[in-house]
């Protein structure tokens, strides 16, 4: 019989957890839940343009979630699609940014937002365009 203690290592920003350090620190590195993560998809992201789209988002949209009821649906969704399009346009469409933004902008609903949004759907998206402008260069 073989028993066996091992560590596990735990992300600091999300729940995932992995069997060694390096993958952890890897994960870690580019988690979309990492306030200074960096962006393996787009490679644009930085800890200082991460603040100044949820900081701007915040300005703009008031600084605060608006339960549903409050507004009425129709204003509600025009608010949370207006905050999830502006998040859209400031990371030029990166999935990966997007998925971080919505994570750790307070003002919207994330539950709204990922059902509206869907990350695989842009990152599939995502990747055949970056392939199409490969092939494109090869050319
Ligand atoms: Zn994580
Ligand atoms: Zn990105």
């Amino acid at each position: 019989m073989i028993r066996k203690k091992a560590w596990r290592y735990y992300c600091e920003h999300c729940k995932k957890s992995k069997g060694t350090r390096q993958s952890m620190e890897l994960h870690e590195e580019h988690c979309t839940a990492n306030p200074n993560r960096k962006c393996r998809m787009c490679y644009g992201a930085n800890a200082a343009r991460n603040k100044r789209i949820v900081d701007e988002a915040l300005a703009m949209f008031g600084g605060l979630t608006i339960p549903e009821d409050a507004l009425g649906w129709d204003a509600y969704e025009k608010r949370e699609t207006g905050i999830l399009a502006f998040i859209d346009a400031e990371v030029e469409h990166c999935p990966a940014c997007t998925l971080a933004a919505i994570r750790s902008c307070k003002v919207l609903n994330k539950e709204f937002c990922l059902l509206s949004w869907d990350y695989k759907e842009a990152a599939d998206a995502w990747h055949k365009e970056a392939l199409q402008n490969r092939r494109n260069e090869e050319q």
